[in-house]
């Protein structure tokens, strides 16, 4: 029992030395593997988009990241049963196919689920090769480790999480202003040049009083949900203020600012329900050019968004910067 507290110990302490989801499944597999003197580990999560079960880590590298549905395998039976498992014998058992048992050639297994906050949120399955090679202490030992490796996953998906959360706008999902900012005065320093795209929704107030605040909001997320679906993965979509966004395109030019800018428009003014429209204000910095802060990128996209609004509104406007 001493021996055995002991190992519990290790193993939550090298758990918790990583708040990194793919290093609390890297080290449980390891710790899993040496523990039980086994062959094979592999640790599932079940993935809430696809409904399946997803092979998080593995010492097995031809299953690692693969989907299996929910009731498939062991995985599917320790799902549907919350139970752990112990097989002494994969080939006589015959009743379950697995991807895992087959490719591996094991013959023993021990299973169990990983339950967080009352849901099954994974599983975890560890074979070898022999029959009969996993004893009862065994597969009670692997129900115990299951629910501090059930802890550890816990804590570290919800670190993501807040780090997620942290750098987004709640109700567009887009980014945050602060994240904006910082992103910008990064590229500043090592980029060549750039791109601001300020992007306002023109006569919102009006919506707003006529459909209310709830369908408002629901505007704000498809011009969102546009802006994302158009711009780069490297590009950054942030929520500036109320119903301003703001786009800032590392490396790019004004020229192929406005052609963003001008696609993300036309989106808008076909894609919304109820229909609105945008008006976009855009600023360049380049190296060459006296170097201007993100306040003053800022300031130009803005003046242009000024005109943008002036002149009639649903345009794009390029801000005329001084220095360039
Ligand atoms: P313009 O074409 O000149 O931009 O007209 P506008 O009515 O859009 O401009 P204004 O800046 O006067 O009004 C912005 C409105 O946006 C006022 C505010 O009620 C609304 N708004 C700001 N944030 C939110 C939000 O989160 N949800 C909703 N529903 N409305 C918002
Ligand atoms: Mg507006
Ligand atoms: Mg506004």
């Amino acid at each position: 029992m001493i021996s055995e507290l002991r190992l519990i110990n290790e193993l939550v302490k090298r758990l918790n030395q990583s708040l990194r989801l793919k290093e609390v499944f890297k080290f449980a597999t390891e710790e899993l593997l040496s523990i039980f003197k086994a062959e094979y580990c592999c640790i599932s999560q079940l993935d809430k988009e696809t409904d399946c079960f997803e092979i998080m880590s593995s010492n097995f590298p031809r299953i690692y990241k693969e989907f299996f549905p929910k009731d498939y395998g062991f995985n599917g039976l320790v799902y549907s049963t919350r139970e752990p498992i112990i097989l002494s014998d994969y080939q006589a058992y015959g009743k379950i196919s697995s991807k895992f048992m087959e490719e591996t050639l094991s013959r023993s297994l021990i299973a169990a689920p990983i339950i967080v906050r009352g849901e099954v949120s994974g599983a975890i399955m560890i074979a070898h090769r022999e029959e009969r090679f996993f004893s009862y202490d065994n597969y009670k030992l692997l129900q115990i480790l299951s629910q501090h490796i059930g802890l550890a996953i816990a804590n570290a998906s919800l670190h993501a999480e807040v780090r997620r959360m942290a750098n987004r706008d709640m109700l567009t999902e887009l980014y945050a202003r602060h994240y904006l900012d910082e992103s910008v005065q990064k590229h500043q320093r090592k980029d060549e040049g750039g791109s601001l795209i300020v992007v306002d929704i023109d006569q919102f107030k009006g919506i707003n009083d006529t459909y209310g605040h709830q369908i408002g909001d629901k505007i704000l997320r498809q011009v969102s949900s546009i802006i994302r679906s158009t711009i780069r993965k490297t590009d950054i979509a942030a929520r500036w203020g109320g119903e301003e966004l703001a786009i800032y395109l590392p490396g790019a030019d004004v020229e192929s600012g406005y052609q963003i800018a001008e696609t993300i428009r036309y989106r808008v003014a076909a894609e919304t329900d109820p229909k609105v429209s945008v008006s976009c204000g855009i600023a360049e910095w380049t190296r060459d050019s006296e170097k201007i802060s993100v306040e003053s990128l800022f300031y130009y996209a803005d003046m242009a968004l000024y005109k943008a609004k002036n002149n009639g509104r649903n345009q794009t406007h390029i801000g005329l910067n001084p220095e360039l």
